[in-house]
Formats: C-alpha cells, sequence, structure tokens
C-alpha cells in the first residue's frame, strides 16, 4: 500500500493530472473503448508532456506498481489500463508537426490517427494507419499497423522513421536506424514491451484525393465473391487496396432501405493511384458480379479512415479473435460463409485484410512484425451494446476461430489478439522471439511494461 503523502509528493510533480478512485471523473478516466474492460487502476497519471511520463515510470517502478499505458485506449483485450496498479495515460500528449519539405509528420505518444489524418490531409500527405480514426497511434503502430494503404504504403511501422522513449529506468531515448537500432527493431511489432513512446516520426506520401468505398453483394453469393476476392487482390495493381467484410447493413443513410439489416458481404476499396486509370482498375469489379449496391467515389483520405466511426462509438461491447491465413482455400471459405450466417447481432463481423504489396517486400526479420510472407490479417468479433449478450457474441466468435484456426497459418496479428496466453504470443513472433527476448532483458530486466501482449524477459 502506497502512502498517501508519497502519492500527494508524485502529484505535486506532475503538470498533467493525477486521478484516483474518490475523484470526479475517475470512472470517466478508466472507461476504455471496450466496454466490456471495468478495470479500476489505483492511479491514473494523465501526463502532459515527456517530464511527467519520466515522473510517473519512476513512481511506478519505485513503488512496485503495476504500470499499463494508455495510447488511445482501443485495445480489444484492454491492455491500456489495469486493476489497482498505474495507468501512464498519454491522452494529453497530442500535438502533431508536418514537415512538408522532409515529408513527415512528428505526432505527440497519446494522438489518434484522426488528429494525424486531420493534420497531414492539410498539406496533401498520408501514412498508413487503421480503418477507424478513433483508435490510439500508439498501440496500433507499435503492434503493426494493418490499413487501407498496407498495399501500396506497407504497415505503419515501415513508415516510422522514429520514436522517442522513455524507458523502464526512467531514461529518455530516441529510437531509430541510427540510434539504439536494436530497440528501434523490437518496437516496430513488438508492442508497449520496451517502454514509453512519447513522440513518433512517420514518413508521409502524397495522398490526398482517393476512390473508394463499399461494394456489397448478397450473403447467397459469398462463396463466388471471396474466391474471386482471393484471386483478385494479389493481382491488382498496388494502388488498389481492399478488404473484405461480412457484416449486417446498419439501418440507416447511406444505405438503401432495401439493404437494411441484411448480412451481406463487401469489399472496402481504397484505390490511390492516377484518376485516369480508376475505370480500369474497378472494371474487373464491375465485370465480378454487379454488386447490390455500389459505393465507390473519390473522397478526401480522411473521409474513408472516419468512415466506420459512427458505427462503431466507443462502449460497445467486443470480442475477437484472429490469425494470419496462408492460403484461403475452399473448405476454408465454405467455414466463414457457414459461420457468418449466424453472425449473432446487427455489429458483428469477420474482416480479411490483405497483407502484400509494400508489406511484403520488408524481410521476416528485418523488423520484430515476424509474418511479412503470410497473405491475410483475419480478424472475427462480436460486438453488441448489450452486455447481457456477451455471452452470445463471445461463443460465436470463439466457435468461428476454432473452426478456421487449422486452416491459418499460426500466429495472429497482435492487435487482433484477446490475451490468449504466452504460447500464442510465441507463435506470433516465431524466430524473432528469442531476440525480442533478448532486447526486453536488456531495456526492461524486471518487465515493468508487462500490461501488454508480454515478451518476458529472459532472467
Ligand atoms: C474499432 C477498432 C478498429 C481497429 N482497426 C484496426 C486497423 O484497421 N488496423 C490495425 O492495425 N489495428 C486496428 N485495431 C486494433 C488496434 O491497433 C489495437 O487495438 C491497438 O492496441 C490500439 O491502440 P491504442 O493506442 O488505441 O490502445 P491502448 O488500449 O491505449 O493500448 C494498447 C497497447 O499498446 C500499448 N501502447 C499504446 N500507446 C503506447 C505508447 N505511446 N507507448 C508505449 N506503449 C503504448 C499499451 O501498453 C497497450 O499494451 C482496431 C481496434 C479497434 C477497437
Amino acid at each position: 500500500m502506497i502512502n498517501e503523502t508519497t502519492i500527494e509528493e508524485f502529484k505535486a510533480t506532475l503538470r498533467g493530472q493525477l486521478i484516483q478512485p474518490n475523484d470526479e471523473g475517475y470512472d470517466d478516466a478508466r472507461k476504455v473503448y471496450n466496454g466490456m474492460i471495468d478495470r479500476r487502476p489505483r492511479l491514473i497519471a494523465r501526463c502532459s508532456d515527456v517530464a511527467d511520463v519520466i515522473a510517473a515510470v519512476n513512481f511506478g517502478r519505485s513503488n512496485d506498481m503495476l504500470v499499463a499505458i494508455r495510447g488511445g485506449g482501443h485495445n480489444g483485450a484492454g491492455l491500456g489500463i489495469c486493476d489497482d496498479g498505474l495507468v501512464i495515460d498519454l491522452s494529453l500528449i497530442k500535438y502533431t508537426r508536418v514537415d512538408p519539405e522532409a515529408r513527415t509528420v512528428r505526432v505527440g505518444g497519446g494522438c489518434t490517427w484522426g488528429d494525424v489524418d486531420h493534420a497531414t490531409h492539410a498539406f496533401g500527405f498520408a501514412t498508413p494507419s487503421g480503418i477507424i480514426s478513433t483508435t490510439g497511434v500508439g498501440g496500433l503502430t507499435l503492434g503493426g499497423g494493418l490499413g487501407h494503404l498496407t498495399r501500396k504504403c506497407g504497415l505503419s511501422i515501415d513508415n516510422l522513421l522514429a520514436a522517442d522513449m522513455v524507458l523502464a529506468d526512467g531514461r529518455f531515448v530516441t529510437a531509430s536506424a541510427e540510434e539504439n537500432d536494436d530497440l528501434f527493431w523490437a518496437i516496430r511489432g513488438g508492442g508497449g514491451n520496451f517502454g514509453v513512446v512519447t513522440a513518433f516520426l512517420f514518413r508521409l506520401h502524397p495522398i490526398s484525393t482517393i476512390i473508394g468505398g463499399p461494394t456489397l453483394w448478397p450473403l447467397e453469393q459469398a462463396t463466388e465473391v471471396m474466391q474471386w476476392y482471393r484471386d483478385f487482390i494479389p493481382t491488382a495493381p498496388e494502388d488498389l487496396n481492399g478488404f473484405f467484410a461480412f457484416l449486417t447493413v446498419p439501418p440507416g443513410p447511406p444505405f438503401p432501405e432495401q439493404l437494411h439489416l441484411k448480412k451481406m458481404c463487401v469489399v472496402v476499396w481504397c484505390y490511390t493511384g492516377s484518376e485516369a486509370d480508376a475505370d480500369d482498375v474497378f472494371q474487373p469489379i464491375k465485370e465480378f458480379g454487379p454488386p447490390a449496391l455500389y459505393g465507390i467515389h473519390s473522397m478526401p483520405f480522411p473521409a474513408l479512415q472516419s468512415a466506420f466511426d459512427p458505427i462503431y462509438p466507443p462502449g460497445l461491447q467486443w470480442y475477437w479473435k484472429a490469425d494470419f491465413v496462408n492460403e484461403l482455400s475452399d473448405e476454408a471459405i465454405a467455414l466463414h460463409v457457414k459461420h457468418a450466417s449466424e453472425m449473432p447481432t446487427m455489429h458483428s463481423t469477420t474482416h480479411l485484410y490483405p497483407i502484400d504489396g509494400a508489406a511484403h517486400r520488408v524481410g521476416n526479420n528485418d523488423t520484430a512484425w515476424s509474418y511479412r510472407d503470410t497473405k491475410w490479417s483475419q480478424v472475427i468479433v462480436g460486438v453488441d451494446p448489450d452486455p447481457a449478450n456477451n455471452e452470445q457474441i463471445t461463443a460465436w466468435t470463439k466457435e468461428y476461430w476454432e473452426a478456421l484456426h487449422p486452416y491459418s497459418a499460426g500466429g495472429a496479428y497482435v492487435n487482433f489478439m484477446m490475451d490468449e496466453g504466452e504460447n500464442r504470443v510465441k507463435a506470433t513472433y516465431r524466430d524473432n522471439y528469442e531476440r525480442l527476448v533478448a532486447i526486453k532483458h536488456k531495456y526492461d530486466p524486471t518487465n515493468l511494461f508487462r500490461v501488454n501482449q508480454n515478451i518476458k524477459p529472459s532472467v
């Protein structure tokens, strides 16, 4: 038990806030994106700058506290928060600085992707992220970063140039190809295991207006759509990304009334190439079979990035399970169609993200993210606003995952995992695991940062 004087002294060192269980705002401060997660930390240090982060890390370590790092709070397993311990909340460290000459953006550790897209779009640039703008830059990047620009520009980590970090011993360092290159290797996929990232520096790409949106087909056509999608994506130009999903059409605009609440399959496209070539690029999609909804049009990149935000507001109940997939066989497709037609709630969904193009041109051992040679990242997601349905969405997800897991490559994308134990983490890092253990031992020998997909130090 930490005494009150020690806590008051810590509070006095912070420019940000220290939130305790009896404080007004405590319940809001401990909420994370997944409404299923209900944890009660002893202290939440809402840091306003690097000095606050150093103070918080030193306080957590000296007082032997369990320490969680909170970026955007989106983690499905709730790894941005903990029971009883100290949460280092970075949400006040929100700044962006675009350098249009160098084509880079520097991003505070507490930014969301919406913050980044807003800043970079004003200059006609973008950098790869995820598909929902409220997701934190911190967790998404450190786990890898899959999204609409994966085929064209690679994962988020492939565009990370440097990170400012506070280490477990309180030291402030930069990790890049030039400085602490072992640490730089590890944070590109190794999650929040190695320290608190207070700033990220990303490479920018001249991407501003894109042509994209969804094409929807009835579930009765799902087998043919999936087979066609599987064969089409690897042959498509890298300017075109498309992730596949099963979903239930939300009952409102922009969807036509006749599709409302229908279970369907969809590909969400993002084309970043020249407008002159767009008709040719989209022609095979029209030729394959006219979709029930052809929602492709020109839009600012941030509009696509935030298109799903209203469907998935914070506070819904989430349970998800994932796998990497090398081959999407006809048998696996048949199982997908079977389980997807049993989706239990309107928000439940399955996504398949292509991993190829620029993401494939990085070697399995070049960064900690070891599944460069796989083809798809699959995630099955049970979601509903009502906690009374938790059992149902969890059971559907588990059954679906168990049926498909034998067709998978073994590991899963860490950012799509629940708390699934050490073997699952090892299966994900494969032959990068031992090197990660050694780097963890060097930078965090006591495993201070263990509220994550944990890599234990060697001693
Ligand atoms: C609705 C939704 C959509 C998603 N879409 C995508 C997608 O399209 N592509 C994709 O790749 N992923 C996606 N994800 C998964 C997402 O990448 C992970 O949930 C990720 O962990 C979220 O990061 P966060 O900072 O918001 O999370 P938090 O819950 O704040 O943190 C998650 C983990 O990251 C660590 N962490 C966070 N910030 C830092 C930091 N600055 N320094 C050190 N450690 C840190 C924490 O310790 C914790 O272990 C999605 C998640 C949701 C819920």
